[in-house]
């Protein structure tokens, strides 16, 4: 299939990457097996020094896993892309493959809370350390450059206010400084954003997210030119942190129905989001498919759609926002996002919770704030959940 750049992303997502063995199963198959036997001493040689290609152990390479690289590799429009043992995985690998002591970092003070922590403390520890800098001003970006500064790291729209990073315009700062670019691009998936054509240099994923889109294996990837993931399969085949053959066959089923998923996902969240933005029970809404979102037009511009992940503010504090969550019966109060089912959180008391009241409001997230990220379920069924703790107000 080396003509498959000119296929559509609905048919990358259900065929890219497929070899199939001696038996022509039509499913991928899955093969769970830690090593490869070698037919003589000169070809396990050869698997060992690179020379002959082909699979030696499944911290290597695994063929399940490699079916999933490729098919990702195509949505994102990489030339390569290493699969993960989790989003995590992915963003240490990402780093390490990369920098090294004394170098620095420039990173969006919106992250997701465990890539702030590893930043913040694991890393310093290595001697690589961070700033952090507002999410929507590429000059705070620009005045944080330093000699040893290796790399900006995003992830847009961010959470839970979707605020939007300009990838092209940090992409330019970052290159006339030969800063590498890499976006957690988790949010959107592929069929909704594409960071390498709009400049970055990386692409990384939780999977576990969209990708699986059904809640039940944990997974990432890294994606890129192969000069740059080389030296991420590199840090892999050595440290470890691989994506399991099971978690890679999951995940291809998960992307075969990745790009209808999304869509219906990202067409109710925008329903529902009207519909709270119009609700007297409501303050402010954040969804960037919304008019009234201050980069609206940046986010048209940057992503197909609004996405699947909104917030709005619940008129009152803490008490009415959780008595919104507590009378829920079909929304899952749970912190996941991207599974078909739909999840509530309350950011103050929960991924947010452990940063101090005062950094809570600088960032802009308030008591009464609560984020939803939509699954597969009816809108009016979704609505009516909502609107029996909003009525109670
Ligand atoms: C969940 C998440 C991660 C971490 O991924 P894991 O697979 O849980 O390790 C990273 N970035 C974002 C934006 C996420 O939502």
């Amino acid at each position: 299939m080396s003509d498959l750049p000119t296929y559509r992303p609905e048919t990358l997502a259900v065929r890219a990457g497929q070899e199939r063995s001696q038996f022509g199963e039509h499913s991928e198959a899955l093969y769970l097996t830690s090593s490869f036997v070698f037919n003589s001493a000169a070809q396990a040689a050869r698997r060992f020094s690179g020379e002959e290609e082909g699979n030696v152990y499944a911290r290597f390479s695994n063929p399940t896993v490699s079916v999933f690289e490729e098919r990702l590799a195509a949505l994102e429009g990489a030339e390569d892309c290493v699969a993960t043992a989790s989003g995590m995985a992915a963003i240490m690998a990402t780093v390490l493959a990369h920098l090294k002591q004394g170098d620095h970092i420039v990173a969006s003070n919106s992250l997701f809370g465990a890539t702030v922590n590893l930043l913040s403390t694991i890393l310093t520890r290595t001697g690589i350390t961070t700033t952090f800098v507002s999410h929507t001003d590429p000059a705070a970006w620009a005045a944080a450059i330093r000699p040893e500064t290796r790399l900006f790291f995003l992830e847009t729209p961010s959470n839970p206010l979707t605020e939007i990073a300009d990838i092209a315009a940090l992409s330019a700062i970052a290159h006339a400084h030969d800063i590498l670019v890499a976006v957690d691009n988790c949010f959107c998936s592929p069929i909704l954003q594409r960071p390498l054509d709009l400049g970055a240099d990386l692409v990384i994923h939780s999977a576990t997210k969209f990708l699986d889109g059904q809640g039940r294996v944990l997974g990432g990837a890294v994606c890129g030119p192969r000069k740059l993931t080389e030296e991420v399969f590199k840090y892999l085949r050595t440290a470890g942190p691989t994506l399991s053959a099971f978690n890679a066959w999951v995940l291809l089923k998960g992307l075969e129905t990745l790009k209808l998923r999304v869509e219906a996902q990202s067409a109710a969240a925008l329903r529902l989001a009207v519909w709270l933005e119009a609700h007297p029970k409501v303050g402010r809404v954040f969804y960037p498919g919304l008019p009234s979102h201050p980069q609206h037009v940046l986010a048209k511009a940057q992503q197909k759609s609004g996405g699947a992940i909104l917030a709005f503010e619940v008129k009152g504090g803490r008490e009415q926002a959780w008595q919104v969550v507590d009378n829920c019966r079909l929304l899952s109060i749970t912190a996941n996002l991207g599974d078909t089912k739909t999840t509530i959180t309350h950011p103050a008391s929960t991924t947010h919770g452990r940063i101090t009241p005062e950094a809570r409001t600088a960032a802009g997230i308030n008591e009464g704030l609560l984020r939803i990220a939509v699954g597969l379920e009816a809108v009016e069924d979704l609505q009516a959940d909502l609107e029996r703790g909003l009525a109670l107000i």
